[in-house]
């Protein structure tokens, strides 16, 4: 049976043997007679699974000892007001926006601090991206924040900017949620990460916080303890009830990651090397057509969500009716943006790409 391919920006497609393995296990893990949903957290069994799951990330992101990782609940929007709740200190904060989700982020933390705007990308329509040189960074804020990836404008950051050189001592807090895992971070540039895994580990309900140790210890005492980072860290993830089932399906996409490889490279190395080679192949196709286009600047194109349009919109309904009709799922754009967006996520084969751009050559030649 061939499943169709699943563009959706997320909850995104999950890799196969991923999904496999889990109904595999569904009814009894590795003989314990129970499901993973049916485990207590402080059993051995599911003790054993979140640890060989952060020591496995641990692995894949090459994350620093002095790093602690955590597995928390709310999402990308609780971090919104996580990460003011414990790094802010009520204090400055700068902010750099660069699509809908960063402003988002600009926006929730004027409950808990002082956001600062150093730059914005808004009048380009999120676009391009503003050049570090030019952002304007307080000399007093506690935190940087910008948002990595920017999954609905389809920009992404090719390289994490270094603070210092930019005259800034503040730690750099990036919002990874929708290329964690595409690609190596260079930890020496950034103080805290955090994703909802449901772009690209696993399903909702699991969000992954990677944070410097000194940056834990100084959350508002307004925080709620189920989300202070140090109660959190100190607890192993587990001072609550963490979302058990969706670190375990996480868990099987890390493992999963670690099997892959291109050549010599491995792991995340060997999908940064295919999601190059998937994004190349679809801007490459629509930067020689005269039907399709994608308007963001070449050097800040996300590999991982490519919004593009059709330059005739009236097509639009029919574009989408005939990839569904072709096993191409989930295409129709962000209604902030319109058009359609192909998110390219680990789990999408390259095989699924060159599907899309065979599907798109195709509608475009039939209306000729
Ligand atoms: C999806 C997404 C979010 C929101 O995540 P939720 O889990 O819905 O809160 C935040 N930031 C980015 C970059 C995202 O892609």
């Amino acid at each position: 049976m061939q499943r169709p391919y699943n563009f959706s920006a997320g909850p995104a497609a999950m890799p196969v043997e991923v999904l496999q393995q889990a109904a595999a296990e569904m009814l009894d893990w590795h003989g314990s007679g129970m499901s993973v949903m049916e485990m207590s957290h402080r059993g051995k069994e599911f003790m054993s699974i979140i640890e060989t799951a952060e020591a496995d990330l641990r692995e894949l992101l090459a994350v620093p000892p002095n790093f602690r990782i955590l597995f928390m609940q709310g999402g990308g929007l609780g971090e919104n007001a996580i990460v003011p709740l414990n790094l802010s200190r009520g204090g400055v904060v700068d902010f750099v926006v660069t699509g809908s989700w960063s402003q988002k982020s600009f926006k929730e933390a004027r409950k808990f601090c002082d956001p600062h705007l150093a730059a914005s990308n808004e009048a380009d329509c999120h676009t391009r991206l503003p050049a570090p040189g030019s952002w304007q960074l307080s000399p007093d804020a506690q935190y940087v924040h910008l948002c990595s990836n920017e999954t609905i404008h389809g920009v992404e950051l090719h390289e994490l900017p270094d603070l210092k050189a930019l005259g800034s001592n503040a730690p750099l807090v990036i919002d990874f949620s929708s290329h964690v895992a595409s690609r190596t971070v260079d930890w020496r540039r950034v103080g805290l990460a955090f994703g909802g895994a449901q772009k690209n580990l696993g399903p909702a309900g699991v969000t992954l916080v990677v944070v410097r140790e000194d940056l834990l210890g100084h959350a508002l005492s307004i925080c709620p303890s189920a989300f202070d980072y140090k109660t959190v860290a100190d607890n192993g993830s587990m001072y609550n009830t963490p979302p058990t089932y969706g670190i375990y399906m996480a868990g099987l996409t890390f493992q999963w990651l670690k099997r892959q490889s291109e050549g010599n490279l491995r792991g995340i190395a060997a999908m940064e090397h295919r999601n190059m080679a998937k994004a190349e192949l679809l801007y490459g196709f629509i930067d020689q057509s005269s039907f399709y286009v994608n308007k963001v600047a070449t050097d800040c194109r996300s590999r991982m969500n490519v919004p593009f349009f059709l330059r005739d919109e009236s097509r639009n309904e029919a574009f989408l009716a005939g990839a569904k009709a072709a096993g191409l799922l989930q295409l129709k754009g962000h209604k902030s943006v319109g058009g359609m967006r192909a998110s390219l996520y680990n789990a999408m084969p390259l095989e699924g790409v060159q599907a899309l751009v065979a599907y798109m050559r195709d509608f475009e030649q039939k209306l000729a």
